[in-house]
């Protein structure tokens, strides 16, 4: 069984391989069949007598048991969700277990995922980071998510509908701190793309009189740490760098705090110039 990711805006983002499988599978499956048929269409890859066969959230068993048959039988079977990635914010995990389940392989054509494609252009630390996916959109459950990950320490990135953005930012500044580095990733890879930086404060304030459109993604850094944390990072660096090189002492330090190691080898060498 494969798991073809397919493009988040441009059609040619479809990978070689991507339109392969698709070519060669006995079977295709889409969370929306005119969307596939289209791109197939596109890229000149025949469908011929093959139908498309509709699996999305709302499918019953009878879908994925025939899946299964087909796949029983020897049967190439390729699955595409709507855009990007299955299984991210998309269908495909039930599918993804039951394959698992049987004892079947799984396989991806891998390729775009608006979550990836978001954290590469927005500068922020990439070493570590949470897909946080769609918000709940209550308030209230809003905030008791946000609670949850305010103290994460990794870049929180979110799926969100641009009618919400707004309210999102402002729940974001609220919970997390309007101090916090954020990017604001729309329409990625179209012809309107547009990436807006700013601490969550600003950002929430900029995007109060704008009405957004497209597809949209919301990237968080994590929290620079306490002020009586960061004495005692100080106090671990300044020991260790007077046995070790700068390297090892910033991995050392970086290791004891759970801090990316780029950011305490930066530090070190502030305090080496001091
Ligand atoms: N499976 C997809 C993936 O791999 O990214 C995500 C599907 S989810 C239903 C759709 C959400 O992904 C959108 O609401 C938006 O948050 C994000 N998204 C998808 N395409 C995007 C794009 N071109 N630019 C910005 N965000 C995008």
């Amino acid at each position: 069984m494969h798991f073809v990711s397919t493009p988040i805006g441009a059609a040619r983002d479809i990978t070689l391989r991507a339109l392969d499988v698709l070519a060669g599978a006995d079977l295709l499956v889409a969370e929306d069949t005119r969307t596939l048929r289209h791109l197939m269409e596109i890229h000149g890859v025949a469908l011929g007598t093959r139908q498309v066969i509709s699996y999305h959230e709302h499918s019953g068993d009878a879908v994925l048991a025939r899946l299964l048959a087909a796949l029983r039988e020897g049967k190439s079977v390729a699955y595409a969700s709507e855009a990007g990635t299955p299984l991210i914010s998309d269908p495909g995990f039930v599918l993804a277990r039951a394959v698992v389940a049987e004892g079947l392989p799984i396989l991806a054509a891998p390729g775009p995922c608006a979550a990836i494609c978001a954290l590469t252009v927005s500068g922020l630390p990439s070493d570590r980071f949470l897909f946080a996916g769609f918000p709940p959109t209550t308030r209230s459950a809003r905030h008791a998510f946000l609670a949850e990950l305010k103290p994460v320490q990794a870049t929180l990135i979110f799926y969100e509908s641009p009618k919400r953005v707004h309210s999102l930012l402002e729940d974001l500044a609220e919970c997390l701190g309007g101090a916090r580095e954020a990017v604001v990733c729309r329409e990625m890879t179209k012809k309107f793309e547009e990436t807006t930086r700013g601490c969550l404060a600003d950002l929430a304030e900029a995007f109060s009189t704008r009405s957004p459109k497209g597809e949209i993604v919301v990237l968080v850094d994590r929290a620079k740490e306490a002020p009586a944390e960061a004495g005692a990072l100080e106090a671990a660096l300044g020991k260790a760098m007077e046995g070790m090189t700068m390297k090892d002492a910033s991995a050392l330090v970086a290791e004891a705090f759970g801090l990316p190691r780029r950011e305490v080898y930066q530090l070190a060498l502030k305090r080496q110039r001091e």
